[in-house]
């Protein structure tokens, strides 16, 4: 039977037990009102005018003898009221017998009408009162009898529509009862169990199935459901099989490539790793898989170099290093990159981290010949400084007046001459500057020296430029201030840096040189310039060697920047910038403070 059918002959049901108690109810009440009806309107009547016609007979018992006019006028009015009484109840004769009482009482009073009239004796007129009286009285206990033996029917009635009502009332809510106790079970269990099915889906248990009780709309349900779950199945299986396949495939992919993969968890555990990496760590998977790389850090330097990274967090630990492996007795060369894996969970927009993956990548080749190209710059630097050296040497002598006198044209190609060879000087200098910073071969100082004094060397080793850009310099520098580190490297930074701010910036324009202490164990130098600014897209590899940003028209090398950082980093301290297209330029770097 359907769902829809069950409810509607549930209320139907209820609806028409409503009806019968409602029906029974009013017909009972008109059965009682009928009864008790009849008991006020006809029988009271009766006794009514029984009582007046005694009444009335009474008053003319007063009259009998007496001839006064009062007496007579008394004695009309009450006939009067007796004939008035008689004719009423000759219309309300309800009870069998009544009426023969009735039309005897009639015929008693024509005759005593008649005997009133005559001149009858008294006697005799008392004796015929008497019998008027004797057949009212008879009336009256007529009427009496049936008003009693129908009150004894109403209270019957009554009794009887109690008991009625009450069988009606009592298995009318036990009927109801069971419906209310019953249907809910009816919709309550199947959505019970629906609910259960849908959370055993929910929970990728797909085997799970609802018993089709019921042909109704609840058992269509069921069987949606469990047609739903068997298609959930086997749309899980196959695509647990194109997934598997999938997985063999990046599997075999990432075995394939010729750069070591390891895949680490948010929770720093390790996931996968490749041949080529399994190779290089020296490792085997299934001894290092789901192993926290804390651990394996114990046991492997490789993994223990990254896993402090790991520990540290931070942007630092995430950029590309290079690390030294030694692989069948060799030493090798390979960069090891931390690329975070971030993934927006559950469609939403944020992104979540959901892990690491490590890249070892093998540059022995590239840094083997970045090492030549080195090492062929700084002897090409050294080779170049003696004959720059003797060019200056000629140029100077070509100078001097004792070797002879120069026209002006003469003298001006001199003066360039000069200032070229000064250039080239400069070039090789930071050539071989930079290929000592990359061969790590930079002689450092560690020693306490006055950031004032350096700032303020710096400053006067520039001030022909100021004063040619007519630049303002404003020096800020915070007194008693002790910094850890070589004097003359960080000298040739702060030149490096102001000569730059001075180059990029407009005529008289001003340069700020700051120097103050930064928390509590460094030291920060600043240089702020008012000048054209670089724009964000270029600061990222401003520090790169010869890197230069497009379309700057100033002569450079491209190699300040990245010695400033070569050598800060060499003593243990930090360098940026911080600038926007057209608002000038920040340049910083700290070192430690004393
Ligand atoms: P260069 O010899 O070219 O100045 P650097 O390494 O000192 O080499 O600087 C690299 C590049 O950075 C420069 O070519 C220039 O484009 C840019 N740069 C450096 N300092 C500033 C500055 N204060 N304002 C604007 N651009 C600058």
């Amino acid at each position: 039977m359907k769902l829809k059918t069950k409810l509607y002959l549930s209320f139907g049901f209820l609806f028409l037990l409503i009806l019968l108690l409602a029906g029974l109810g009013s017909l009972f009440v008109r059965q009682l009102a009928d009864d008790s009806q009849a008991i006020i309107k006809d029988n009271y009547r009766t006794l009514d005018y029984m009582q007046s016609i005694k009444t009335a007979l009474d008053k003319t018992i007063l009259t009998i003898g007496k001839q006064d006019s009062k007496s007579k006028a008394e004695q009309g009015f009450a006939f009067e009221s007796i004939l008035e009484s008689i004719e009423k109840q000759k219309a309300n004769i309800t009870e069998p017998g009544e009426d023969k009482l009735t039309d005897e009482l009639i015929k008693q009073v024509e005759l005593l009408k008649i005997s009133l009239n005559e001149n009858i004796p008294s006697e005799f007129l008392l004796m015929q009162i008497a019998t008027i009286q004797d057949l009212a009285t008879k009336i009256y206990e007529l009427n009496i009898q049936t008003l009693l033996r129908k009150n004894d029917t109403a209270n019957q009635t009554a009794e009887r529509v109690v008991l009625y009502m009450a069988i009606t009332g009592i298995s009318g809510s036990i009927l109801s009862l069971i419906f209310i106790i019953g249907f809910p079970e009816v919709i309550f269990d199947p959505l019970q169990k629906l609910n259960e099915g849908i959370k055993a889906i929910a929970s990728k248990k797909y085997d799970h199935q609802l018993k089709v009780a019921e042909n109704d709309e609840l058992g269509e349900i069921a069987s949606s459901f469990n047609l739903m779950a068997s298609r959930l199945k086997e749309y899980e299986a196959s695509n647990f099989s194109l997934l598997f396949s999938e997985k063999k495939r990046i599997e075999a992919i990432i075995n394939q490539m010729h750069e070591g993969i390891i895949g680490i968890d948010e929770n720093h555990k390790i996931l996968f790793i490749n041949d080529f990496a399994k190779n290089v760590l020296n490792l085997s998977e299934e001894y290092i898989k789901g192993e926290h790389i804390q651990s394996i850090a114990k046991i492997n330097d490789i993994i223990a170099s990254f896993a402090t990274d790991f520990a540290l967090g931070g942007q630092e630990s995430l950029t590309p290093k290079t690390i030294k492996i030694v692989l069948d007795k060799e030493e090798k060369t390979f960069s090891r990159e931390i690329i975070p894996i971030n993934i927006s969970k559950d469609n939403h927009d944020k992104l979540e981290n959901v892990g690491y993956v490590v890249v070892l990548t093998d540059i022995t080749q590239y840094s083997e010949r970045d090492k030549a190209k080195t090492q062929f710059i700084a002897t090409i630097s050294h080779e170049l400084k003696t004959p720059i050296s003797s060019i200056g040497l000629g140029l100077k002598l070509l100078n001097d007046k004792r070797t002879g006198s120069l026209n002006e044209s003469q003298s001006n190609l001199i003066k360039g001459l000069i200032e070229d060879k000064n250039r080239l000087l400069s070039i090789t200098g930071e050539l071989l500057d930079i290929t000592q910073a990359e061969t790590g071969n930079i002689t450092l100082e560690q020693e306490v020296f006055s950031p004032q004094e350096v700032i303020t060397l710096a400053s006067e080793a520039l001030q022909l430029q100021l004063k040619e850009k007519k630049i303002n310099l404003e020096l800020t520098i915070q007194p008693e201030l002790h910094a850890l580190g070589d004097e003359n490297k960080t000298t040739w930074v702060l030149v490096n840096l102001l000569s730059n701010a001075i180059r990029y910036s407009s005529e008289e324009s001003t340069i700020k040189m700051t120097c103050s202490q930064h928390y509590e164990n460094h030291i920060l130098f600043e240089v702020i310039d008012q000048g054209k600014g670089i724009s964000k897209s270029f600061q990222d590899r401003l520090f790169e060697k010869y890197y230069r940003v497009p379309g700057t028209k100033t002569n450079g090398s491209g190699l300040g920047l990245n010695i400033s950082k070569e050598f800060i980093q060499a003593m243990g301290g930090q360098i940026g910038v911080e600038s926007e297209d057209g608002k000038g330029s920040r340049f910083w770097f700290s070192l430690k403070s004393k």
